[in-house]
């Protein structure tokens, strides 16, 4: 048996984080788009070029509140100041790992609850240039509840704003811009699930790809989700390059109904056949990503039936090896298995990848995050999440193995 990974500090819920405060009710800066700051600015009488400062200034990775607006006249910045936000994360606490190849960022919002948003450094390979991706949240918190997830754990606060969301990128690019450096690349892998927050992700979505705005080309952003099929379905309405990323885990629907909640709501075959109508409206592959865990879905039946259920598709498969969690006994698959797992599904066309793990010793996968700073859980609830996870899991592996590959 392998020995269970140190408890970190995790809240036994939400409830045991900081205290929410007062929303502040003025909207964020960044979550205009560019008519609707132009249209403001007209409406206060000033000329077109102001909205051009603004914007510049927003865009620009230069720090700071509507103080840093130097160049707009004091009634006009007054005015800015009464009716929005130029910053919504105006506290961020960050820490480094990786010999400062990862940095974990953790955003204060106004309500004194938090997030998180993390930058990995790939240097320059070969001809391959040097990224900095950043991993950004769309949510405080999950209401999905995947098990193998800290984020799961925490529970769900609320839905972030535009603002929020675009300021975690604007947060890297203010912090990269002194290196001379670039944010390139942009995952919404971060806390939450993008398609429960559909509306605000899309536009936040479109004024990171926006040139006037913060004009990341939509192919270097990837949305990820565990597969809400309506989400899926308003990605393809939205109509851009944008990459996305399913997360399947398991082809085995009782399997998955463990490992990913939602699956009792949208079955895995309904999200992969709505996955591939947008690989068929874009032209671009879907990514499909599998977290990796030991006993649980790395089995030779598990690849087989990722083959089955992915052959033929626009696909790209991402095995991750998990993370391990405070609140659950599982582990990383050993790498024979994920080697074996991806051998199987390479034989059959599908291009697969295994991602090496980033900044595991600041918590910083994406997607486990934000648990440290919310106060340590009963070690008795711990024992108690471990143990049903041992008999829930038990329980559909068995399942898995009587129902074989879905239709
Ligand atoms: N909610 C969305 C996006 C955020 S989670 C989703 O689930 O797709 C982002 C990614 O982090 C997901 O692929 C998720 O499976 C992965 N992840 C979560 N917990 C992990 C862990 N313990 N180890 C490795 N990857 C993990
Ligand atoms: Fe939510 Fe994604 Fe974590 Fe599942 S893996 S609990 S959907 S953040």
């Amino acid at each position: 048996m392998p020995t269970p990974p140190p408890i970190p500090v995790l809240p036994a819920s939400p409830a045991a984080s900081p205290a929410a405060r007062a929303r502040d009710p003025r909207p964020g800066l960044s979550g205009l788009d560019t008519g609707a700051l132009a249209a403001w600015i007209a409406e206060r009488g000033a000329p077109a070029f102001r909205a051009r400062q603004v914007s510049d200034h927003l865009w620009s990775g230069r720090p700071g509140g509507v103080d840093a607006l130097r160049t707009l006249p004091a009634e006009l910045r007054a005015a800015l100041d009464a009716s929005f936000r130029v910053d919504t994360l105006p506290e961020t606490l960050v820490r480094e790992a990786d010999g400062g190849l990862t940095e974990k960022a953790l955003h204060h919002l106004d309500d004194g609850r938090t997030i998180e948003s993390v930058l990995m450094r790939y240097p320059a390979r070969g001809p391959r240039r040097e990224r900095a991706t950043i991993c950004i949240s769309s949510q405080a918190g999950c209401a999905v509840g995947c098990p193998f997830c800290a984020t799961g754990e925490l529970g769900f606060w609320r839905d972030l704003e535009v603002a929020e969301i675009v300021d975690q990128a604007r947060f890297w690019r203010g912090r990269l811009a002194p290196e001379g450096r670039r944010v390139t690349n942009i995952v919404f892998m971060g806390m939450g699930e993008p398609f429960l927050n559909t509306e605000r992700v899309l536009q936040a979505a479109a004024i990171l790809t926006d040139p006037a705005a913060f004009g990341l080309g939509a192919r270097h952003v990837t949305i990820s989700t565990s597969g809400v099929v309506p989400g899926i379905a308003a990605l393809t309405a939205f109509g851009s390059q944008v990459t996305l990323a399913v997360s399947l885990h398991a082809a085995r629907p009782a399997l998955r109904d463990l490992l990913v909640p939602l699956n009792r709501r949208w079955p895995v075959a309904e999200v992969v056949e709505a996955a591939t109508g947008y690989a068929e409206a874009t032209g671009r592959r879907v990514t499909y990503e599998i977290v990796m865990i030991d006993g649980i879905n790395d089995t030779p039946a598990d690849a087989e039936a990722t083959a089955t259920l992915l052959r033929g598709r626009l696909a790209h498969v991402n095995l991750i090896p998990m993370n391990p969690v405070a609140h659950t006994p599982w582990q990383p698959s050993p790498r024979e298995r994920i080697d074996a797992f991806a051998e199987t599904l390479r034989r059959v066309g599908i291009d697969t990848t295994i991602r090496r793990n980033r900044g595991i010793e600041i918590g910083a996968a994406c997607g486990q995050l934000a648990a440290e700073l919310a106060g340590a859980p009963a070690p008795a609830a711990v024992a108690r999440r471990r143990e049903l996870l041992v008999r829930e899991s038990a329980a559909a592996l068995l399942d898995a193995g009587s129902t074989g590959t879905p239709a």
